[in-house]
């Protein structure tokens, strides 16, 4: 009989009813004959509400709450509870389930609190009672350190839990239903015409979930292609039998026959750019600029660099993440005289625009299409990057939705077939 991992997403465990109906979705697979172990999320705005409670606990103890390890404790409780709910519901319709908390499996994870990351998950338990025909019910986005600390891995990071779970116990497939019935050509709450893609590589979805694509988390998409974990995505909303042949395969490039040059469109409004002015031209500057803002753990992703005519001088752009950027301001003011620059600048009105696609190895003109959809409906580009597989923009923030659609117009995505 083969394994299954099955995660339902915090849309899919709102409310009693939706676990009802995942708890349907779960049965009918065990009773196909798989084994299944079922990883779930929080129910939909509890992790929010919980962190609410940190920040608000924090402040009042004037505490931070990054790095705090209660803040784990209380953050994972959410999907603690959704596995119980689901555990008793399947056992009310009859099935043997049972629920499996981060520590007990165990989930093994680093010790930073807050973004922890998987460490190992032993086997061991989780085969014992899959193989009693039990049906496992694992709460994701949470673990335990080896010194037995709750931890959490991040927001979203269920999915990452279910691919780990996936691969510790040799899973034939990690299936996460989510409330859209796969991964679109871009994201179909800012694009009605979006399409739903039957295959995206795992190189694809990697791209596309860490510029900003949220579906899964960016994580998960390295796990699973490090693991070769097959994953699809697919949604909750249907009730079983309803759903064959529809959601999104991830998977290696091979098997994908019908490929395009570009696949998707994704956008993050977690950007904001910094701009320095009147940089001394001259060598280990960047080394001196980036090296301060690694070591207050900032990552920076887009960077230009400009020389002024005279080419004593330079002027240096670089993005942060939004919650990074007064910090970074911070730093760079501080060491003003012993980095030697005229002026720092913030903007954080910006967003990223990207397009992504493995034709573009191959295909010339991509990135020109781009550029030429985005100025006709006047958009101005700040910032350009580039890699093998795909091309992002900085834009001012107000024109996100134009450019998206702009874009996946230009790339003819809204005529993909399905
Ligand atoms: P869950 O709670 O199930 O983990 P998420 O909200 O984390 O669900 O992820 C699903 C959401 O991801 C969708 O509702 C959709 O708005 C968004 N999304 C962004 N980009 C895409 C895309 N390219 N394809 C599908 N969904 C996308
Ligand atoms: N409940 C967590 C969150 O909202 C983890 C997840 O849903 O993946 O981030
Ligand atoms: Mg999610």
């Amino acid at each position: 009989m083969t394994r299954l991992v099955m995660k339902f997403g915090g849309t899919s465990m709102a409310d009693l009813e939706r676990i009802r109906r995942a708890a349907r979705l779960v049965a009918a697979e065990y009773d196909a004959g798989h084994k299944v172990a079922v990883v779930v999320s929080a129910m939909a705005g509890k992790t929010n509400e919980l962190v609410a409670w940190t920040d608000g606990a924090g402040k009042a103890t004037g505490k931070a709450t990054p790095g705090d390890d209660e803040y784990d404790v209380i953050v994972a409780s959410g999907e603690q509870v959704t596995a119980g709910l689901l555990a008793m519901t399947l056992r009310n319709m009859g099935y043997d389930a049972v629920s499996m908390m981060g520590w007990q499996v165990p989930i093994i994870t680093s010790d930073v609190h807050g973004k922890a990351r998987i460490l190992d998950i032993p086997p061991a338990k989780l085969d014992t009672a899959l193989d009693a025909g039990q049906i496992v019910v694992v709460p994701g986005f949470q673990g335990v350190t080896e010194s037995g600390r709750i931890t959490t891995l991040g927001r979203g990071g269920s999915d990452t839990s279910a691919v780990a779970v996936a691969a510790a116990i040799k899973a034939v497939r990690c299936d996460i239903y989510t409330d859209v019935d796969g991964v679109y050509t871009t994201d179909p709450r800012i694009e009605s015409k979006a399409r739903r893609l039957k295959k995206i590589s795992f190189e694809e979805m990697l791209e596309m979930a860490s510029l900003g694509a949220k579906v899964l988390q960016t994580r998960s998409v390295e796990l699973a292609m490090a693991q070769r974990v097959p994953v699809r995505v697919l949604s909750s909303f249907v009730e079983p039998g309803e759903n064959i042949d529809q959601g999104t395969i991830v998977c290696d490039e091979e098997e994908i026959v019908e490929k395009h040059i570009v696949s998707g469109v994704a956008f993050s409004r977690d950007e904001a750019k910094i701009t320095l002015l009147g940089l001394p031209n001259k060598i280990g500057i960047s080394a001196l600029v980036f090296g301060k803002l690694a070591a207050a753990n900032i990552n920076v992703d887009m960077i230009v660099q400009s020389e002024k005519r005279s080419g004593e001088y330079a002027n240096q752009i670089f993005t942060v993440g939004r919650r990074d950027a007064k910090t970074a301001v911070d730093i760079m003011t501080s060491s003003k005289d012993e980095i030697g620059f005229d002026e720092i600048r913030l903007d954080d009105t910006v967003s990223k625009i990207s397009i992504v696609g493995v034709g573009m190895r191959s295909h010339t003109g991509v990135a020109e299409t781009m550029f030429r959809a985005l100025s006709e409906k006047g958009i101005n580009i700040q910032v350009i990057s580039t890699s093998e597989i795909k091309v992002s923009v900085l834009i001012d923030e107000a024109y996100t939705e134009l450019a998206v659609r702009a874009l996946h117009a230009a790339y003819g995505l809204d005529k993909i077939g399905v």
